[in-house]
């Protein structure tokens, strides 16, 4: 007999803690060790996850793959790439006959990869010396669909931009701008970014706008 316990918030506690033994470990006060995820996201995510974090809402065990290879160790090990003094440190989920393999989770089937999910293949076949990859998405309903990337040295540099930009950011306690974009809807930040404090106080369109009377 099932009885009325309540079996989803069973199962979403069990994916909190996975997600958690799973999550990369990042030494918030190492500013000169930058994590690929890192720089891939918006930064300023990733800045808000090392100075005053908050726990990430996850949505399944789907969510919880690309974590659970990592930890195996299928072929690939965390690397690092040096950029001057700063370590960018970069892990694969696989590494199999010299191809960088990806898995990533996804809602649906998607005529193109996401932007960030290229950006962090990419990097991964500088930091491996590899020159191609895959990224393996699999949907809710266990379809799955690939894309392949030969690497780009172009998109690489664009990410050497943003580590030294972030590495900036931390050393000078500012937090980084908005990078608004479809992540938005599932980050834990989004109050922070869009809705700002509760006490905050309300703005007419007009204060917005700079048309405030003058008395
Ligand atoms: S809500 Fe958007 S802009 Fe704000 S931290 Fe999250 S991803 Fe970045």
């Amino acid at each position: 007999m099932m009885g009325d316990r309540d079996y989803r918030s069973t199962i979403k506690n069990a994916v909190d803690s996975i997600g958690r033994e799973l999550e990369i470990e990042i030494n918030s006060g190492d500013f000169k060790t930058i994590h690929l995820q890192e720089v891939v996201q918006c930064l300023r995510r990733s800045y808000y996850d090392r100075t005053d974090s908050k726990e990430i809402e996850r949505r399944g065990f789907n969510d919880l793959l690309s974590g659970l290879l990592r930890k195996l160790e299928y072929g690939s090990v965390a690397k690092e790439f040096a950029i001057d003094d700063i370590k960018l440190k970069g892990q694969a989920d696989m590494l199999v006959d010299d191809i960088i393999v990806l898995f990533r989770p996804s809602q649906g089937i998607t005529e193109s990869p996401l932007a960030q999910d290229l950006l962090y293949l990419n990097s991964c076949l500088w930091i491996y010396d590899k020159t191609d990859g895959v990224i393996i998405y699999i949907t809710n309903n266990r379809e799955e669909f690939t894309f392949s990337l030969t690497r780009d040295k172009k998109m690489f540099e664009e990410i050497i931009r943003r580590v030294r930009v972030f590495c900036d950011l931390l050393n000078e306690q500012k937090t980084p701008i908005l990078e608004p974009s479809a992540n938005c809807a599932d980050c834990q930040y989004y109050q922070r970014c869009f809705i700002g404090k509760k006490n905050s106080k309300q703005l007419s369109l007009a204060e917005m706008l700079g048309l405030a009377k003058e008395n």
